[in-house]
């Protein structure tokens, strides 16, 4: 594996950081009080590769709650949050984040990932950290004011883009399994490696992942989901063993079976390669998950036909009827957004399919009719699905999408149905021919929507009111006497 990452490491970022107001004042409460104090974590790691951060940490061998309410009182950063029972207390420098906690010990138990604690010093604070890269700290102690506390050379694998855990891996990763999904999104945003000994750690203690909460789990995949090239990420948690303990049914995605002589594509890189396309045109999470999901029942609706080859019939909407459960299990969000992503994967084949025939007026109205306003990012995916490595077919394809973007475009300026709003409500029924809410009302409504998508009569108030007419005689209903003047 080569390192992508963009970022260099500059110990000379670190210059200056105590003349700073808020690390001079933690050195000058550190004095006061006389314990040491120290920026650990994210930050300082941060800092030294010129990296935007908007949170500081800071470990204090003391009372963290205490020594933050002093630090705040200086800065007049009031009020402090506590909270109790982790030790630690935050405030807010205007939009950046600051926390200090205790230096600590921990010991964990088999069973959980909460811990023991027991005070401690830095070195027993860094040694309780997930990589080397992320247990940096900056000393703000007098006799070594500004320098680098690294016992464990992190600065040497943030150079070497390398993640790495500060002890034994076993343990860093059994005590913590969350780290094992840390060190994949971390290697995933920042372009580095994770260290073979690490990876192999993590390998062998995947199963442990069934400690974590689905919350838990889903925030660290959303920030791999997010970065720009997610599919090195995914990779990463096929190999280790990962994505099989709380996404099963992507892992299913892999592998390309051949029957006399006929193959078909590995969905599982099929699908990276519609996420990696996507991410290049939209940061919109679930628009992403979207492109996760477009294939996942193609496993599922696989079958080989004689004579003509593997079809994965259906697999569109098996794969819409999946996505609460997977959502559901993941504990990721079940309202607006799963039902975006849903809809997706379900119409996803529609604005291709549009081409296979001649593209017809009422075929696009259809689509934007059911895409509504989510027409735009079921497009985003659909280009993004053209992954053919045929140049004639992807030629093909793309032409043909192109073919259906102008054709959107036309025929929602002429008709408007994008969001469809029938010009004859139920209402209007119900008063005209003096009847109760019942189906035949849902009847002649259907009745005006498919007239109009199918270019029948026009989207038009006057032209629906003398179908519904017709219909309603159809039906044997009478019109009201005034029921006659539906405009006004
Ligand atoms: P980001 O803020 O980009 O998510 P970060 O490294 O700052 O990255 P945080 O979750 O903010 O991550 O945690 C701050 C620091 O706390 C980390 O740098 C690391 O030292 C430590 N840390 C966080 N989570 C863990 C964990 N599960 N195990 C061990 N150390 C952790
Ligand atoms: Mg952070």
């Amino acid at each position: 594996m080569t390192r992508t990452s963009s970022f260099n490491v500059d110990p000379a970022r670190l210059d200056g950081v105590v003349d700073e107001p808020l690390f001079k004042s933690v050195a000058e409460e550190a004095a006061k009080q006389g314990i040491p104090a120290f920026a650990i974590g994210g930050y300082v790691r941060d800092r030294l590769i010129g990296r935007p951060c908007k949170d500081i940490d800071f470990v204090v061998e003391g009372d963290g709650i205490a020594f933050a309410q002093a630090v705040a009182k200086r800065l007049k950063a009031e009020p402090v949050h506590v909270f109790k029972n982790f030790g630690t207390a935050m405030f807010m420098l205007g939009d950046v984040q600051v926390e200090f906690v205790g230096a600590r010990k921990e010991s964990y138990s088999r069973h959980s990932r909460k811990p023991e604690v027991e005070p401690g010093t830095i070195k027993d604070d860094q040694e309780r950290r997930d990589f080397t890269i992320n247990a940096l700290a900056i000393s703000l102690n007098a006799g070594s004011l500004g320098a680098l506390v690294d016992p464990f050379g992190g600065i040497l694998h943030l150079d070497q883009g390398l993640i790495r855990t500060p002890l034994d891996p076993d343990i860093t990763f059994s005590d913590d399994p969350l780290r094992m999904l840390r060190a994949i999104r971390f290697a995933n945003q920042l372009g580095f490696t994770i260290d073979p000994v690490t990876f192999e750690a993590i390998q062998r203690n995947a199963k442990r992942l069934e400690i974590i909460s689905a919350e838990r789990i889903h925030t660290e995949l959303n920030k791999i989901i997010l970065t720009p090239k997610p599919s090195t990420g995914f990779i990463l948690l096929r190999e280790s063993g990962l994505l099989q303990e709380f996404f099963p049914e992507f892992v299913e995605l892999s592998g390309a079976e051949e029957k006399h002589g006929m193959g078909h594509k590995d969905n599982f890189y099929h699908t990276l390669q519609v996420l990696d396309n996507v991410c290049e045109k939209s940061d919109d999470l679930w628009l992403r998950w979207g492109a996760i999901l477009h294939d996942i029942a193609k496993p599922r609706t696989k079958r080989f036909e004689p004579g003509h080859g593997w079809t994965f019939h259906g697999h569109e909407d098996k794969g819409a009827r999946m996505v609460p459960g997977i959502f559901r299990r993941l504990k990721l969000p079940l309202d607006e957004q799963m039902k975006f992503v849903q809809k997706l994967v379900a119409l996803h084949l529609r604005p291709i399919a549009l081409t296979k025939e001649e593209v017809t007026d009422s075929a696009v109205r259809r689509l934007l009719f059911d895409a509504g306003d989510d027409i735009d990012a079921l497009m985003i995916l659909c280009r993004a699905d053209i992954t053919s490595k045929n140049e004639k077919k992807k030629d093909r394809y793309l032409r043909n999408y192109e073919l259906v973007m102008q054709k959107l475009k036309d025929v929602e300026e002429k008709d408007r149905v994008r969001n469809f709003q029938p010009p004859i409500t139920g209402e209007d029924i119900m008063r005209a021919f003096a009847i109760q809410p019942c189906k035949l009302i849902g009847d002649i409504k259907t009745v005006i929507k498919d007239a109009i998508l199918d270019g029948d009569i026009h989207n038009d108030r006057a032209e629906a009111w003398e179908l519904m007419k017709s219909e309603g005689a159809k039906l044997g209903l009478a019109l009201q006497p005034g029921a006659e003047h539906p405009i006004g």
